[in-house]
């Protein structure tokens, strides 16, 4: 039974997951970590809880979500698993970021796993699905657990919307192919945790966030 913990991070409120099972392993998702505050809250809840960070998942690779990846491999030298359509958005994260007035660590480009459509990634004795969901990026990718009844959508679907897709690499029409063939396929009993807003579920978001309506 894997167990969720959320952290709301950086001025855009981005959500990383920490996932983990009664092994302990955990794995750690989307760590938008801007300070040194922010920093200690993880690696607080990570020493309190016994746990052992086995893997570093990126949905994406826009800034406000990998900000702190270059902390966390650090700190627990571990490898960034990310699609590679998105890892030259790690490469230019520093130099993006100061467009926007944030100045960021390089985050390693060394270390890299690169997920594809069908991967399985594993920790302490649990196991996610890869689906690639390119739309809002081009390398996007969901992790969804079946057993667990949950999937992790990064900026591709939230509560009662869906991610933008007017940032280089969007595109909206491989965004909604990725959420009607992919997202709304898994079990609709599943919980969302998405990359910024309030969690939800499938089953809700079918019934009411209008950009899933089927005409
Ligand atoms: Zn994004």
């Amino acid at each position: 039974m894997i167990q969720v913990k959320t952290f709301y991070l950086n001025e855009l409120r981005e959500c990383c997951y920490v996932l983990y099972d009664s092994t302990k392993e955990c794995v750690i998702v989307d760590p938008g970590l801007q300070n040194a505050n922010e920093q200690q809250r993880l690696v607080r809840f990570i020493e309190e809880n016994s746990l052992k960070p086995v893997k570093l998942l990126c949905t994406h690779g826009h800034f406000d979500h990998i900000m702190g990846n270059a902390f966390v491999a650090a700190k627990w030298g571990i490898p960034t698993y990310i699609h590679k359509e998105d890892i030259g958005q790690l490469e230019r994260a520093p130099q993006y970021c100061q467009m926007f007035g944030f100045s960021i660590e390089q985050p390693p480009v060394d270390n890299i796993v690169e997920l594809n459509d069908g991967d399985k990634v594993t920790f302490g004795e649990s196991e996610l699905k890869v689906l690639h969901t390119p739309g809002h990026t081009r390398g996007g990718v969901c992790f969804y657990s079946a057993p667990d009844k949950f999937i992790v959508t990064g900026d591709s679907l939230f509560q009662g919307s869906i991610g933008r897709t007017d940032l280089p690499g969007g595109d909206y029409d491989a965004l909604m192919e990725s959420l009607l063939t992919k997202v709304c396929k898994v079990d609709v009993d599943s919980k969302v945790y998405p990359g910024h807003g309030p969690e939800t579920t499938i089953a809700h978001e079918l019934n009411t966030n209008p950009f899933l309506r089927y005409e």
